[in-house]
This record gives C-alpha cells, structure tokens and sequence, in this order.
C-alpha cells in the first residue's frame, strides 16, 4: 500500500491540503504499524465538490454499466483478498484465520448479495395505469465507519450507495484506515469514474463532522457508537439531511430449557467472537431455570477455554481488543461488575497469563447481574458476558426489551410456535434463532438507540433512494 498517508479525490490519489499524521498501532504487539493523514476542511471540501460534479452523470450512467464496474470490484476484491486480510488483522487485531475467513468474507458476501439485488431491483414501479413511481438517488453521500468489522461496514454503504446512483465520500474509522485504503485501491482499479467514489481519512470531530454539517452532502449513513450517532445526527440537523444511523447493541441470548444440549456453550463462544467487539454480539444470556446450573458449568468451561493471542497466530484464538482505549474502557467495566456486586464466574480484569503487551481481556462472565448494574445496561465491547436465569416467558421477554438498544436479539427453542411468538414480542431489528444465519442481502438494522437504517441487497440500496411520484405518465 503505497498511498496510506493519500486521499482518493476525484479518480485520483492526492496529498493532504496540510499535513497532518496519525500514527495506526498494531493491537497485538502496541506497536506503530502505519502512519495515515488526518484531513482538514479543504480535503473534505474537495471530496464533496467532486461527488457533486460526478454525480448528475453517475446518476444516470446505465444500470449495465454500474453493474459492470461491480462486478470488475467484486473481481478484484476476491484477487487481492490476501492484502486485505492481513491489513485488517494487523489495524483491529482480528486473528489472521478469522480475518480471512470472516472479517474478508463479509465484504465479498454483502457484494455479491448486492450484485444480485441490484440486477433484480426495480427503480421504476408503475403506481397506477397513468401514474409512475421513480426511485432515484439521494445525491452526495457521506459513509463514515468503524474499526470492528471494517470491510463489512464499508462494503454495506459504498456498494448500495453507488448502485443506487449516488457518490460519495467515505470517512473510514481512524483506528483502522488501512482497509480503506486497500479499498480504495480496488476502487480505482475498477476504473469508476472520477468523483463517484472519494475517501478521505479523518476523525470524528474533524473530517466526521465537517462532513455530517456538510450543506452540499445530502445524506449521512454512520455505523459506530450510539454516542457519535447522536452528535452527527445534531450537526446534520441544520442542513435537514438524511441520516442513516447503525449503532449499537445489547442482545439477549433467550435460552429455553428445550433449546439444544449445547446453547449455552455456543452463546459464549459468539459472545467472545471478534473479542467481543461486534454490535449484535449475545452479551446477556438468559437461561430458563431448570437448565441454569447446566449453563453455568457450559458457559464457565468455554471462557476458560477461549484462548486469547496475538492476530498473527494461526488458530482459532480470539485476539487482542482494538486500542489502550478499548482496554481501559473494558477493565473499567469489568471492574465496575465487581464493585457494584456481580460474581465474577470466569475471567477479570487484567491480561490473560503469559500476555504483558498488547490489548488483550480475558474472556469474562458474570453471574448474579441485576437490571441497575452498569454492565447489564452499558455496550462493553468486549469479551464480556451476563449470565441470568429466568423464569416465564412473560419474564424473559420483559428482560430482553429491558434496554435502550434494539438490535439483535437471539432465540434457542425446539418449539416452533414459542420461537415465532417471542420473537414477534422483541424490540430489535433481528432477531436470530437457533444458530441459524441469515439470508445474503437479508436487512440489518436496529430499533430503538440501535439506529433507523437498514443495510444489505435490496433494503440497503432503498436507503440511498429518493420517491418521486410522476402523473401522466402513460397520458
Ligand atoms: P465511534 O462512534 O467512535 O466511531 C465510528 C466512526 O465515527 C469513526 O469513523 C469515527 O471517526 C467517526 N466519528 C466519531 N465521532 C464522530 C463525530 N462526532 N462526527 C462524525 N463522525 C464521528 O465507534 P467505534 O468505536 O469505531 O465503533 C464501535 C461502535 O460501533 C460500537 O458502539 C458498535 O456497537 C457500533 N457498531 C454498530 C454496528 C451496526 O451495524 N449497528 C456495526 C458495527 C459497529
């Protein structure tokens, strides 16, 4: 990658107006692994001027064309997946199997599944026999996102964004530039024509927030935490643009005394996933009753078997957390569990043995959670879990809708009739039962302070789109 400390502006790899570095820090090992440019308000300004010039054309470039230099991405993104695997694993500290296999992974599913939306999707609906429904594209799009699933995040707004005939500028998280970058590589390899695509690096109160205040950005889709989702939606507020927010999580894992013999087990594992730092990670299990102590020796042998490394080991070890933030913000948590009363099951504060740098927690479970303890209510991003029994469904489903977030929420019952109920009574997005994933281009999103927009295939590309209602048509 020869352009980290470059921005992509108008087809070309340009400079910072003024400089200004950051230096990326490698979570396993704490140590400087690239240094990226922070831009300044003329780069943002740049960028958006040359979305704005590349737009009325791109808007109406032929959906076969659009639909060429997508496939050509897709191409290319699966041709250098290597690069792109080993980037994010040295800038968030994803183990290297897991980088592949996951975190690449979820870039190449999401294009694909939006290859396929897109070729079927309708963007002209007849509404009456003289009436024609339009869908066309919002305009200047501003995609700004997080370090914890990077290429996820990126794919989920760039791709349904220019598909839906839109440009944009896309702020890719400081922490963890180096995808974007790479990114941005495949995009100009692509060939798309100038301005469609920009990306310009920056941090939240900078290129973050020049870009939501933007007057000449008609939308702003942010993935990240519930706290920046509401200072971009306020300095979005005077230029009344879109916003499409994906925030944070607090599922719930509703463990049923039917569910199979290993739920709880599994529920763990997932939690611990991406060392916890996932949105719609399961980090408050609730186990009925007669299978609790079951649970606890299930939940307490899977922390303690979670081996923790650093990214580059081959394995299926969960990593380091992302940054001395990231960590302190953990301990603190974990700490504030113990003071406030909670039994610590499995884990604590402090590095797991044998690790003395790096970002790295211990797998942590806590039983005896109260609903007032900090964290049965706070998103801790981490490795960290509740574990609760419970005793009705009435009393579960209270539990699990018991939070200002509404993202993900998780079901394991053999019984088909009480799956189907209780996951229509739950306040979330989605809502996944018994392990099974779901469908490419299937919505993600949240209700409640988990967010207002919905990513992936089709329902990803409507959030781009503006309805225009035109009469006479057919007159
Ligand atoms: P963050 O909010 O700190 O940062 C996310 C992005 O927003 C970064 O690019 C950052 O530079 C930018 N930013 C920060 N402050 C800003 C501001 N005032 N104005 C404009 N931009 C600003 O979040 P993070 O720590 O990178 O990511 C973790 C959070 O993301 C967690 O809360 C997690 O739940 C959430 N998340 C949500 C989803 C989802 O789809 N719902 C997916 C992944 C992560």
């Amino acid at each position: 990658m020869s352009n980290l400390k470059n921005f992509y502006i108008n087809g070309q790899w340009v400079a910072p107006s003024a400089a200004n570095d950051f230096d990326v820090i490698n979570p396993s090992n704490e140590e400087v692994c690239a240094t990226i440019s922070l831009g300044s308000e003329a780069d943002t300004n740049a960028a958006v001027a040359a979305a704005r010039a590349a737009f009325e054309s791109w808007a109406f470039t032929p959906k076969a064309e659009k639909m060429a230099l997508l496939r050509k991405l897709l191409d290319i993104y699966k041709a250098r997946s290597e690069e792109m695997a080993q980037a994010m694993s040295m800038e968030m500290g994803a183990p290297i199997k897991l980088s592949r296999a996951q975190q690449v992974g979820a870039g190449s599913w999401h294009l694909e599944g939006f290859i396929n939306a897109f070729e079927k999707f309708e963007f002209d609906t007849p509404y009456t026999a003289t009436e024609m429904t339009l869908r066309e594209p919002i305009g200047v799009c501003a995609l700004i996102t997080p370090w914890n699933w990077p290429m996820n995040q990126i794919v989920l707004k760039v791709i349904p964004a220019i598909a839906a005939g839109c440009t944009v500028v896309l702020k890719p998280s400081e922490i963890a530039p180096l995808s974007g970058v790479l990114f941005s590589e495949f995009m100009d390899e692509a060939g798309f024509p100038a301005g469609v695509y920009n990306m310009v690096n920056g941090d939240g109160p900078g290129v973050g927030s020049q870009l939501s205040a933007h007057p000449d950005v008609d939308m702003v889709s942010f993935t990240g935490s519930s706290r920046a989702g509401k200072l971009i939606s306020k300095s979005a507020a005077d230029t009344l643009k879109r916003v499409s927010l994906e925030l944070g999580g607090k599922g719930a894992n509703i463990i049923f005394a039917d569910a199979r013999d290993n739920a709880p087990a599994d529920g763990a594992a997932r939690c611990f996933r991406n060392t916890g730092q996932s949105c719609n990670a399961p980090t408050r299990m609730f186990v009925e009753a007669s299978r609790f102590a079951e649970a606890v020796e299930q939940v307490k042998a899977t922390a303690e078997a979670t081996k923790v490394a650093p990214a580059s080991e081959d394995g299926g070890h969960i990593g380091p957390l992302v940054s001395e933030m990231q960590f302190n913000k953990v301990q603190d948590l974990i700490q504030k569990g113990i003071d406030e009363g909670a039994t610590l099951l499995a884990g604590g504060t402090g590095r797991p043995d044998g690790l003395n740098r790096g970002y790295y927690a211990r797998p942590t479970v806590f039983t005896d959670v109260t609903p007032d303890m900090t964290i049965y209510k706070k998103e801790i991003f981490g490795p960290v879990m509740c574990l609760m029994p419970f005793d009705t469904e009435e009393d579960v489903i209270e539990m699990t809708n018991d939070t200002p977030y509404g993202l993900t929420n998780y079901i394991q019952t053999e019984d088909t009739e009480k799956r189907r109920r209780v996951a229509r009574r739950l306040r979330s997005g989605m809502v996944e039962t018994n392990g099974s994933g779901f469908a490419q281009g299937s919505p993600f999103g949240g209700y409640k302070q988990s967010g207002n927009g919905r990513e992936g295939g089709a329902f990803g590309i409507e959030e781009f789109l503006e309805v225009k209602a035109v009469s006479g048509w057919n007159d």
